[in-house]
């Protein structure tokens, strides 16, 4: 079924934005060259993955802080900030030189004292006089006999009062983006790369009122519930991301279609050793995904699956399955590891499972020598290895292979869409499946994925013990080291995560290195390991290998461990910093004990300054155990973030929380995306130069250049 759209339709939707295309330089530059964005901040923002204006444009707010409700001084809570509107009974007093100030307000229900100090009043806070009424945003100390402010923000007019995106992570942001995009309001419309019929269909503003709404909005009622009210800006992100994101799935999948697959089918026999070669039966939830794939396989048409499980439900072992079979049907199997770490330790449990059955095992992977990773691809291309299993070192191009049959992606929401189709084009075109802890709706992944077929297993490994999840406050901490003594005199293994590898002023105490020094003194050097991003390659292995085998019976880590790392006898874990993760990251973390038949705890440190939102985010992960439940209230509690650009993982993805929303927007973008490229399969017209654009930078979808 075709709905093609003769070309002249299109060209004429499109035909006002050829011109703009040569004048949107700026929206790749920096974002250091916007007002009230300097290089140091700049800086700052790139470390967060926002490299560009446009990054910036999308990088969406967590929530919004409305100023204008007012809480009576009467009822400010220590520590909380608010916005009082209050009366000025006594102006600061200024004098020449002065580096201290003192005003007094009050409102009908008390007074309050407000304090600077240190430097000159600017703005408001300078001009203010006895009689102004004024808006006061601050932390009230309540400590003192009258509550005391010091150095809130000051407006002198309602219309001034403003309703402030907060940003993750980036606080200062919440006063800079308003100037910022108020700068290139007008530019904005202007590289708008989508025409006013596309938005009239799609029922989406232009860019510059979608932008101004977003991260400078003035008068919308109830922002944070933003998603809820189907609100416009959103919907217009939500639309482009749709688009790019369709656009790009529909290049790559015009491209495979041309490839017919090689059929995997294998005898019963061997299927039964592959199956009788793992160290444990498999479960009714895991047969039955195998089950599937191995129908799917034997197709010629190329698979491509998302299987979808819960932390700790064995996915590993129906992707050994699945890629086994591929080796012995004759062909060969790639799998996609997020990690060197799990890709090692995937290459160890394939090796020792499979060896027997005469399956050669090989691993690629970044820290490889030059040497050996020459022979690994001299070896995949002539067929003298049968599964490879790697990082992204996989996806380069001068990767090739000599049958290759299934790619299987682990961790899948780890990368982005394109970059998991770039290795589906490798060679023929193999059965893709993709394996996920971090599930979305089964509606929502067939809307986005469309032709994907989905599969569940929810039945965990018989006789898993339960993961018990406790918030200890500061105050409890002995306790909690009380405990991993007891622990690890029973011979069990204990880790410990933290966000970040070493000091920086806003983290103190969440670094690994300096949890690593403090535990060291406490348990002794030799019992303690230290585990992060950072370290080579072989490093890495060298610290998870004396984990397993029990050389050091604590891991100090980074989330490098976050996904798949596989550590039975892990009893303990302790989280620190949990502020800085994800609930699905959190969870994903949380896995990493209760892979065994020991029952486990998981210890979250919390800190006494935490606020309420994230102590609310906290029980939540805490009060449930259920990955799919952890992934719907991740949803609903942790906004969107970035939209195209998990950049975590460096690579551009919709944002799930945007697909839930807009569901019914995905479907009717979808269907535009297919017509255009229907009419222009490589996207060539120069109408379409702005989109080509976003696709080349932040999709990583080449277009028209024969990448395809
Ligand atoms: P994930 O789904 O998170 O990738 P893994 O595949 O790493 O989980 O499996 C978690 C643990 O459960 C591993 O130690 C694995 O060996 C074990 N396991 C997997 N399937 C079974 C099973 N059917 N019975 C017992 N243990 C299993
Ligand atoms: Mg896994």
């Amino acid at each position: 079924m075709r709905l093609s759209l003769p070309s002249i339709f299109w060209l004429s939707v499109f035909s006002t934005l050829a011109k703009v295309t040569s004048t949107t330089d700026w929206l790749w530059q920096p974002p250091q060259y916007l007002k009230g964005i300097g290089p140091k901040k700049a800086g700052e923002l790139k470390a967060r993955g926002i490299e560009d204006v446009y990054d910036l444009l999308n990088f969406l707010p967590k929530s919004y802080r409305d100023y204008r409700n007012v809480t009576p001084l009467a009822q400010a809570q220590h520590g909380v900030e608010a916005s009082f509107r209050v009366r000025v009974v006594k102006a600061p007093f200024k004098a020449k030189g002065r580096r201290f100030y003192r005003a007094t307000v009050e409102d009908d229900s008390g007074t309050a004292d407000v304090f600077w100090f240190g430097h000159q009043l600017h703005g408001p806070a300078h001009d203010l006089k006895q009689d102004d009424v004024i808006w006061l945003v601050g932390k009230p100390d309540r400590k003192k006999l009258t509550p005391a402010f010091s150095h809130p923000k000051v407006f002198s007019d309602f219309h001034k009062v403003e309703i402030e995106p907060t940003y993750r992570g980036i606080p200062w942001l919440s006063s800079g983006i308003r100037r910022a995009v108020a700068s290139i309001a007008e530019n904005l419309s202007q590289a708008d790369p989508i025409g006013a019929e596309l938005r009239q269909t799609w029922d989406v503003p232009g860019w510059g009122e979608a932008f101004a709404e977003i991260h400078a909005p003035d008068d919308s009622p109830n922002l944070n519930d933003v998603f809820k009210q189907r609100s416009r800006g959103y919907r217009r992100v939500a639309a482009d991301a749709f688009f790019a994101y369709f656009l790009g799935m529909g290049l790559r999948r015009r491209a495979l279609k041309q490839i017919a697959a090689a059929r995997v089918q294998i005898a019963e026999a061997d299927m039964a050793a592959i199956v009788g070669a793992l160290p444990f039966g498999l479960t009714g939830d895991q047969r039955a995904a195998l089950d599937a794939i191995m129908a799917d396989m034997a197709q010629q048409e190329p698979m491509y699956r998302l299987v979808q499980g819960d932390v700790g439900s064995g996915k590993t072992a129906v992707a050994l399955v699945a890629a086994a079979a591929a080796a012995k049907s004759g062909g060969q199997a790639v799998i996609l590891a997020p990690t060197e770490i799990l890709a090692g330790q995937h290459a160890r449990f394939f090796d020792t499972v499979l060896a027997g059955l005469g399956i050669r095992i090989a691993r690629l992977t970044g820290s490889l020598s030059p040497v050996r990773r020459k022979e690994i691809k001299f070896m995949a291309e002539k067929g003298a290895v049968d599964i490879v299993i790697g990082t992204h070192a996989l996806l380069q191009d001068d990767v090739n292979f000599a049958d290759l049959r299934l790619v299987v992606i682990d961790e899948e929401q780890r990368y982005g869409v394109m970059q998991r189709t770039a290795l589906r084009s490798k060679g023929g075109a193999p059965h893709t499946l993709q394996l996920t802890a971090t599930p979305i709706p089964r509606s929502l992944a067939l809307s986005l994925l469309g032709e994907t077929a989905v599969t569940t297993i929810r039945e965990k490994p018989a006789g898993r013990a339960d993961v018990k999840t406790d918030l200890v406050p500061e105050a409890g901490k002995r306790r909690v080291l009380e405990h991993i003594r007891a622990e690890l005199g029973l011979g069990h293994k204990v880790f410990f995560i933290y966000p970040r590898v070493d000091e920086s002023e806003t983290t103190a105490g969440k670094s690994v290195e300096e949890m690593y020094k403090r535990l060291s003194d406490y348990f002794g050097a030799d019992k303690v390991g230290l585990l992060h991003g950072r370290m080579p390659g072989e490093e890495k292995d060298r610290m998870l290998r004396h984990m397993r085998e029990g050389r050091i019976a604590i891991l100090v880590a980074t989330t490098v461990v976050e996904v798949g790392v596989d550590i039975p006898d892990a009893t303990i874990l302790v989280i620190g910093g949990a502020d800085a993760f994800g609930l699905s990251q959190l969870h994903q973390i949380r896995g990493r004990i209760g892979r065994g038949q020991l029952p486990g705890t998981c210890y979250v440190l919390l800190d006494d300054d935490m606020g309420e939102e994230a102590l609310a985010r906290l029980d939540a992960f805490a009060k449930t155990n259920d990955g799919f439940e952890i992934a719907e209230a991740d949803l609903e509690l942790r906004g969107p973030g970035s939209i195209v650009g998990t950049r975590q993982s460096g690579m551009p993805d919709i944002h799930p929380v945007l697909l839930r929303r807009f569901s019914s927007l995905a479907k009717q973008v979808r269907q535009d995306a297919e017509r255009v490229l229907d009419d222009d399969p490589q996207l060539l017209a120069p109408v379409w130069a702005p989109i080509r654009e976003i696709l080349r930078r932040k999709w990583d979808v080449q277009v028209g250049l024969g990448v395809l």
